[in-house]
């Protein structure tokens, strides 16, 4: 059965025209699908049985329920493992930021890149994630806050440039305006760093942020902790970078987590301020967490200081990631771990 929620707003009026129904009918169900976001066709109540009927022979919603939530008591965070029908699950976090109601979400089961430093790729690569797996994280979470999530972050698990056509559908109906409407400002991709899918997102020309997990500034180090940096160094990265600025006009993020004793020294300081001095961008300082099977501890906060003061004596922007949900901090892909080993 194919999913009706992975339906852009224009496929779903091609198939309502196909199924010889009015095209008009898109609307209203759009609006059910992705604004009042029912799960099942019986909840929709303005549109014809006959319509329901026809449409139901061919299509189904796609499932995802919340199977475990961990809430913060010092914030408002709230960690969620979301289970899918073929019971698959990945974690999703809701973030309460002043600028808005932040969603983190996955873009696939387990990832494939082998990050030194990440709890998600422990377990390997599961499979990738449907449009409509990634739209309902988002209206899980909606619900269960009873508020509207205002930006998103896919910077869960998975690497999305190697998911690339889901992560293009899914950022094309998200921000649908008969849909939620969320702003392309307002919605963030995190890559390890796909060389290739960066130009090719590039000319898609979408006004979201790109940000670079670089964490390191020499193509020695990241080779340590990206294995991905094997197959794009870093001159080529920050090329396509470079591509990326030239044909968007949009700021680049580079996040960098800091790492006792591996890349925190003055002189990483140094190789990370030479590497994006004069580049439209800002560097994300973060505190990485601490992963059972890694063996890494984040920087002191002094060293993340005084790290923080050489770049910006260089120029570069810089900002320290302020941590959220402390207490229930499981590094990213942890809380799936220890979900599976039960
Ligand atoms: N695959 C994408 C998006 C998922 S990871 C990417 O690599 O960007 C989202 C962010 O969390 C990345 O910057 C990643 O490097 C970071 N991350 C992973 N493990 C971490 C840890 N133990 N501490 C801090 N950040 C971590």
């Amino acid at each position: 059965m194919k999913k009706i929620d992975t339906l852009s707003f224009e496929e779903l009026e091609q198939e309502l025209v196909s199924l010889g129904e009015p095209k008009f009918k898109a609307k209203q169900l759009f609006d059910w699908i992705h604004n009042k976001t029912v799960d099942n066709f019986n909840e929709i109540n303005n549109v014809s049985k006959k319509t329901k009927e026809i449409l139901s022979q061919q299509y189904e919603f796609t499932s995802a329920l919340i199977e475990q939530k961990l809430e913060s008591k010092l914030d408002e965070t709230k960690k969620y493992i979301i289970k899918f029908e073929d019971g698959n699950v990945v974690e999703g976090v809701y973030l309460k930021y002043k600028y808005g109601n932040t969603a983190c979400i996955s873009s696939q089961v387990g990832c494939k890149m082998g990050c030194y430093f990440c709890a998600s790729t422990k377990n390997g690569f599961v499979r990738n994630l449907t449009a409509s797996e990634m739209l309902k994280q988002i209206y899980i979470m909606q619900k269960d806050i009873n508020e509207k999530i205002s930006n998103v972050v896919i910077m869960g698990s998975g690497e999305p440039l190697n998911n690339y056509d889901n992560v293009i559908r899914f950022l094309k109906i998200i921000n649908d305006e008969k849909g939620q409407n969320i702003s392309m400002r307002k919605i963030t991709l995190s890559t390890c760093g796909i060389v290739p899918n960066i130009y090719k997102l590039a000319d898609e020309n979408l006004p979201i942020t790109l940000a670079i997990s670089l964490h390191a500034a020499t193509q020695e180090k990241r080779e340590e902790i990206l294995p991905v940096s094997k197959k794009y160094k870093l001159p080529e990265l920050m090329s396509a970078c470079d591509y990326y600025l030239n044909s968007t006009g949009r700021r680049l993020t580079f996040e960098y987590i800091m790492i006792k004793d591996f890349n925190d020294s003055i002189l990483d300081a140094q190789n990370l301020s030479n590497l994006l001095k004069n580049k439209l961008c800002n560097v994300n300082l973060i505190p990485c967490n601490y992963v059972k099977e890694s063996n890494i501890s984040p920087s002191t906060n002094i060293n993340i200081e005084k790290f923080k003061k050489i770049l910006l004596e260089q120029g570069v922007n810089v900002t320290i990631r302020r941590e959220l949900g402390s207490d229930i901090n499981a590094a990213c892909g942890q809380l799936r771990n220890n979900y599976l080993k039960i």
